[in-house]
């Protein structure tokens, strides 16, 4: 756990969040501020600061935070229409939490990319 990390305190059950999925090593919660009719975070429960890191560090772990983002997409019945799962790296993109999380945005047609 890294101290002063929001996501870190949700992993930790220290601010509640809406959990749709969890497995022994990610977690999957609904974003506080929905982009689309379904916007669900997948993080993994070690603290990594952004997808590059966490492929560097820790490829395995990597991988489970896709194979949740998918369960995720499954559960919330995305995927015959389709869904977008995408990483926001560094301030350009847009990143405003530090620990590592994959958006997984669905429910209706989300256009092409900006
Ligand atoms: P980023 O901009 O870093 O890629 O995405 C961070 C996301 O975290 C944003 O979509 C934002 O709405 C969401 N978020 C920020 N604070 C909270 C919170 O306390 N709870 C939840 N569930 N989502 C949060």
């Amino acid at each position: 756990m890294s101290a002063d990390c929001l996501f870190c305190k949700i992993v930790a059950g220290e601010i509640p969040a809406d959990v749709v999925h969890e497995t022994e090593t990610t977690l999957a919660f609904r974003d506080i501020d929905p982009k689309a009719p379904v916007h669900v975070l997948v993080v993994p429960r070690a603290h990594h600061p952004n997808v590059a890191a966490l492929a560097a560090g820790a490829p395995g772990l990597a991988a489970e935070v896709l194979a949740t983002a998918a369960a995720v997409a499954e559960a919330e019945g995305l995927t015959g229409s389709g869904y977008r799962t995408l990483f926001n790296t560094g301030p350009d993109a847009g990143q405003t939490v530090f620990h590592v999380h994959a958006h997984v945005l669905g429910g209706h047609p989300l256009g092409g990319m900006a």
